[in-house]
């Protein structure tokens, strides 16, 4: 390599915690700097840092990803009591994702990273299954109640000039349990036009899944809006990527998800998604090997890992203590964001270097050097080796694909 490559648009580069912060600037040392003119606007979201500025940091880091289009967010600690007392913090600060999401409004996409020598625990999936989770309402904005006596229960709806709509829910003996939930049209239609974005970005069929049988107006009502905006806005499109759009029920998507080859995008609602998520990671191997791409409807990204901040790790790492914590999430979040950077400014050369990157960083994998999280699940003559001798040697073979 003679000439560092150029970059003209930075990245939003948000800086974490504990071992994924250490992991974050070896990354960026051995990896990145010797080959990129690497162009970032720099947010440190460290918790000392949100702390320090009142979390105004991380609003300000998800206003430049506004900005600029595409950010890059490692690991971060979400405080809860044990942390304000530990970090002496001036309250319990919220979670940084949820921040940033709140402003980008968005989905959610993870795709696990695929090796030959790792075997998802279900034999027919070749190719990754990407989960969509929305990220709003539902069973998490819900109300609830506990029914101790005899009485009826009715949901009412009170329009703004007073029209008072009711229907009984049920007619109570005795005792037993409420809840009410809601969503919101103009939060689902950005759900499906995210995913339907991303479905034609990865060139994959989209699945979309509900309970809509059962759940004639709820359910249905997500299933009706994703069918107008793919009839309006988006069959042509897809009609001409030669990808499809597929809806079936929750229960049968499952079925079917479960003896496909993968390598499509499955739509999740809210919960559906929170559990499918660990289960596809978990099937697939391991959440140190899943990526995590929040998708804005305005076309917005933030890449990053699906894991946290390793803390187990990172009190050995204080100790003085070598550890092999596995940087592969973290280091696909950082391709991610620097390929959507390289295709939005058209630099051919950005997009090269970070698939060349990503190679290496399997075929590292696949000849048997791996941190320790991975020798529990890889089949075949393994080496354990540290997170920064890892690193180099992913650097040993990019440099021979770049030669
Ligand atoms: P975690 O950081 O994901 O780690 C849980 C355990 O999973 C680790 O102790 C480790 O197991 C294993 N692990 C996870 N990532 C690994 C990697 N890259 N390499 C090797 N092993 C890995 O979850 P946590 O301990 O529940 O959370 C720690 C902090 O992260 C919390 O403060 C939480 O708020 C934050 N968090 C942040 C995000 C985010 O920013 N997106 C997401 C989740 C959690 P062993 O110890 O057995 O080796
Ligand atoms: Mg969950």
């Amino acid at each position: 390599m003679t000439e560092k490559i150029r970059m003209e648009v930075p990245l939003v580069e948000m800086d974490g915690d504990e071992m994924t912060r250490v992991i974050w600037k070896q990354i960026k040392d051995i990896l990145l700097m010797p080959y990129i003119d690497l162009k970032t606007v720099y947010y440190d979201l460290g918790l000392k840092k949100r702390d320090e500025t009142d979390d105004q940091i991380t609003v300000e880091a998800a206003e430049a990803t506004k900005k600029y289009g595409v950010a890059v967010k490692c690991a971060t600690i979400t405080p809860n009591a044990q942390r304000v007392e530990e970090y002496g913090l001036k309250q319990m600060w919220k979670s940084p994702n949820a921040t940033i999401r709140a402003i980008l409004d968005g989905t959610v996409f993870r795709t696990p990273i695929i090796v030959k020598n790792i075997k998802p625990f279900v034999r027919t999936w070749e190719k990754p299954i990407t989960i969509a989770r929305h990220a709003y309402g539902d069973i998490y904005k819900n109300v609830e109640m506990r029914i101790q006596t005899k009485g009826k229960a009715e949901i009412v709806f009170t329009s703004e000039n007073g029209e008072v709509t009711k229907e009984v829910i049920h007619d109570f003996d005795g005792a037993g349990i409420l809840m009410g939930m809601h969503n919101l049209d103009k939060s689902i239609e950005s759900f499906a036009r995210s995913c339907m974005n991303y479905a034609l970005a990865l060139k994959q069929d989209l699945w979309f899944s509900t309970k809509d049988t059962i759940s004639k107006k709820y359910d249905h009502t997500f299933k009706d809006i994703f069918e107008q905006i793919y009839e309006k806005e988006y069959k042509e499109k897809f009609e001409a990527s030669g990808i499809e759009y597929f809806y079936t029920l929750i229960d049968d998507a499952v079925a079917r998800v479960i003896r496909s080859a993968g390598g499509m995008i499955w739509a999740c609602k809210n919960y559906d998604g929170d559990v499918m998520s660990d289960m596809v990671a978990t099937a697939f191997g391991s959440l140190a090997m899943m990526t995590s791409v929040l998708v804005s409807p305005e076309g917005y990204y933030e890449y990053e890992a699906a894991h946290g901040t390793v803390t187990r790790h990172y009190y050995r790492h204080l100790k003085g203590e070598e550890t092999s914590t596995n940087p592969t999430a973290t280091l696909f979040a950082w391709t991610g964001a620097l390929k959507k950077r390289g295709e939005l400014d058209g630099i051919q050369e950005l997009v090269d270097f970070a698939e060349k990157l990503e190679n290496a960083t399997i075929q590292t994998i696949e000849a048997g050097i791996m941190t320790k999280d991975l020798a529990a699940l890889a089949e075949g003559e393994k080496k354990i080796v540290n997170t920064k001798v890892f690193l180099e040697e992913i650097n040993s073979r990019l440099l021979k694909a770049l030669e």
